[in-house]
C-alpha cells in the first residue's frame, strides 16, 4: 500500500496510528457489535466517547474550568456568524484582517452590527501581521477578533491583542494543537477540525462561561437560531440534537494520540518547529524558490513558496504529485505552492520534499 504525502490545507492528513485504530474498531466498537458510525448518540458507548473526548481536549489544551467546550456543525465558517450573534452585545466589534478568512469573518459580523477593521495587512498582500500593540482598539468593542494562523497566506500572530475588559476571539482552525496555547488569554477560541484534528464536518468552540447567555445588540438570546446559540448547545453538552458523532470519536482518538504517543503539545511544538525549520532553511538557502512572508510572521503550519514562473509552478506541482507529494498547489489568491505541514505530516516527508525541491531546482534553474 502506497500512502502519499498529502500537503493539502484541509481536509488533511491524519496520524496513521489513528487511522489504524479507527480501522480496528470499525466493525465492533468495544463489544457493542456496531461501528461508531451506526450507534445512537444517546447510547452508553457514545456517551462515554463524547465525555472522554471533551475531557481529553481539556487536558491536551489545558483548558481552565471556567470554559466550556462544544462540538458544532457548519464548520469554522458558521462560527464567523455565531461569534457576532452571541457576543456582539454593544453592537460593534474590532476585527484584524490578516487574510481571507478574517476578511470573511468581518463581513459576516457586519450583518449583525459594526465590524471595525482596526488593522489590516492587505497593503502588502497579507505577507505580515500588523503590530498588535500599535492598534487603536475601541474600548466599547464587544470583542476583538483575529485569525491567528492564516492558512492561505502562511502567516501567524506571534503575539495576540490583550485589551482589558474586551474579550479576544480567535479562529485557530489551521494551528490548533500544533503548540501549547494559553487559553486564559481568550474569551473564545474556535476551529474547524479538518486541518489538524479530525475529518471534515465539525467545528469546536471553547467559550469562557461569562460570555454565555448574551446576544447581539437589538436581539434577545432567545431570538438566536437554536443551532447557532452557544449557550443552548454548550449547556446541553453538545447533545441538544444529533451531534457529528464520527468527528467527535475521531477527535478523541487524535487527542489520545497527542497525549500518549506524542507526549503533549509542548512535544508536538518541538516536532513542528523542526519540520518548519527544515523547509524554511532550505527556502532561504537558494534563489529559485521564494517565500514572500516577513520572517517574523512565518506560519509553522502553512508554508507558501513560488518558483520563477507560473509555468514552472505548474510543472513543479505535476512532478511533485507524480513523486507522491500531493496537493502542493497554492491557493488561487496567492498562486505558487503551499505545503501545509500539520501535526500528522511526518518529519521525513519534509526531508524528502526538500530533496525533491532541490532536484527540481537543479533541473530547471
Ligand atoms: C479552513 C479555514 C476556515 C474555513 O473552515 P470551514 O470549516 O471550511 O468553514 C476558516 N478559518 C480558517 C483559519 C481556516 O483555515
Amino acid at each position: 500500500m502506497a500512502r502519499v504525502y498529502n500537503f493539502s490545507a484541509g481536509p488533511s492528513m491524519l496520524p496513521e496510528a489513528v487511522l489504524r485504530r479507527a480501522q480496528a474498531e470499525m466493525l465492533d466498537y468495544q463489544g457493542s457489535g456496531q461501528s461508531v458510525m451506526e450507534m445512537s448518540h444517546r447510547s452508553k458507548w457514545f456517551d462515554a466517547i463524547a465525555v472522554n473526548t471533551e475531557a481529553a481536549i481539556r487536558r491536551v489544551l489545558n483548558v481552565p474550568d471556567n470554559y466550556k467546550i462544544g462540538f458544532f456543525q457548519g464548520g469554522a465558517t458558521q462560527q464567523f456568524a455565531m461569534v457576532p450573534l452571541n457576543f456582539m452585545t454593544t453592537g460593534k466589534a474590532d476585527y484584524l484582517v490578516t487574510g481571507n478568512f478574517s476578511k470573511k469573518a468581518a463581513e459576516e459580523a457586519a450583518k449583525f452590527g459594526t465590524a471595525n477593521i482596526v488593522a489590516s495587512s492587505k497593503d502588502k498582500n497579507f505577507t505580515y501581521i500588523p503590530d498588535v500593540n500599535a492598534i487603536n482598539y475601541d474600548k466599547d468593542a464587544s470583542y476583538i477578533h483575529i485569525c491567528q494562523n492564516n492558512t492561505i497566506f502562511g502567516t501567524k500572530f506571534k503575539e495576540v491583542p490583550q485589551v482589558d475588559g474586551v474579550p479576544l476571539v480567535a479562529d485557530m482552525s489551521s494551528m490548533i494543537c500544533s503548540e501549547p496555547v494559553d487559553v486564559s488569554k481568550y474569551g473564545c477560541i474556535y476551529f474547524g477540525v479538518q486541518k489538524n484534528i479530525a475529518p471534515a464536518g465539525m467545528a469546536i468552540a471553547i467559550v469562557r462561561e461569562d460570555l454565555l447567555g448574551q446576544s447581539a445588540k437589538g436581539m434577545t438570546p432567545e431570538q438566536i437560531p437554536t443551532m447557532m446559540n452557544y449557550t443552548t448547545l454548550l449547556n446541553a453538552d453538545s447533545m441538544y440534537n444529533t451531534p457529528p458523532c464520527w468527528c467527535i470519536y475521531m477527535t478523541g482518538l487524535v487527542m489520545d494520540y497527542l497525549e500518549h504517543d506524542i507526549g503533549g503539545l509542548a512535544e508536538m511544538k518541538k516536532i513542528n518547529e523542526a519540520k518548519a525549520k527544515v523547509l524554511y532553511d532550505y527556502l532561504d538557502s537558494q534563489d529559485f524558490y521564494t517565500n514572500p512572508v516577513q520572517h517574523a510572521y512565518r506560519s509553522m503550519m502553512n508554508v507558501t513558496f513560488t518558483s520563477p514562473s507560473a509555468e514552472l509552478d505548474k510543472a513543479f506541482c505535476a512532478a511533485a504529485a507524480e513523486a507522491g507529494f500531493v496537493n502542493l498547489k497554492g491557493h488561487r489568491l496567492v498562486g505558487g505552492m503551499r505545503a501545509s505541514i500539520y501535526n500528522a505530516m511526518p518529519p521525513k516527508a519534509i526531508d524528502e520534499l526538500v530533496q525533491f525541491m532541490e532536484k527540481f531546482r537543479k533541473e530547471n534553474q
